[in-house]
């Protein structure tokens, strides 16, 4: 039987600290000689926004028009698929963005069937905290809401993974990445990883 790689999909809200997260499980793991192949979905998405023109930065894609955004979530799908192989692959990307149009999923079907991931994690904390990781945070252009919409947004990214687990098989599974507890998070992820 041909040994395939694990696909981890991680997500979380914008600032909750999931690439933080991703860096650190991925250094843990590489000193134990378990390599992963880790990339950034947005990362891929942005690269066809910028040769387009249609946005000046990363921050900006989730404003644009549905189907643009939807066009360049397949593109990075298929981009991902293409490049993954057997590796082991963690894929950085969102459960939902928000969008001024409403949440969009970030796996939809035909986004699923290309990554068929084993597990869905789902890196979350209080929404207090990832307010004010937003508002200290210089380098990117946070989304400005309350924490209400936060935990709204986090419970939202918690029923749309349900789907995706019914959809492809995939677990589900919520990693805490709470303040002065990174390495916790770390940890947590680590053990999903191995
Ligand atoms: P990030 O750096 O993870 O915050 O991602 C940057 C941007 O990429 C997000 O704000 C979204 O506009 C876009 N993005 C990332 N993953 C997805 C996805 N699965 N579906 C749609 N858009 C995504
Ligand atoms: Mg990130």
């Amino acid at each position: 039987m041909i040994e395939l790689g694990k696909k981890v999909v991680v997500t979380g809200v914008p600032g909750v600290g999931k690439t933080t997260v991703i860096n650190g499980a991925m250094e843990r793991l590489a000193a134990e000689d378990i390599a992963y192949k880790a990339v950034n979905f947005g990362t891929f998405m942005f690269e066809v926004a910028q040769k387009e023109n249609l946005a000046a930065d990363r921050d900006e894609m989730r404003r644009l028009d549905k189907a643009v955004q939807k066009r360049l979530q397949q593109a990075a799908a298929s981009g991902i698929a293409a490049m993954s192989g057997d590796a082991n692959i963690i894929v950085d990307t969102h459960s939902s963005v928000k969008t001024p149009a409403g949440f969009l999923a970030g796996l939809p079907e035909w986004v699923l069937r290309e990554l068929m991931p084993d597990i869905v994690v789902l890196v979350e904390t209080d929404p207090d905290q990832i307010l004010m990781r937003r508002l200290s945070d210089a380098s990117r252009t946070r989304d400005m809401e309350g924490s209400r919409a936060i935990a709204e947004h986090q419970e939202f990214n918690r029923a749309v993974s349900a789907a995706y687990a019914m959809y492809s098989g995939c677990t589900v599974r919520i990693v805490r990445n709470e303040n002065f507890l990174l390495e916790q998070g770390i940890d947590d992820l680590v053990s999903v990883l191995r």
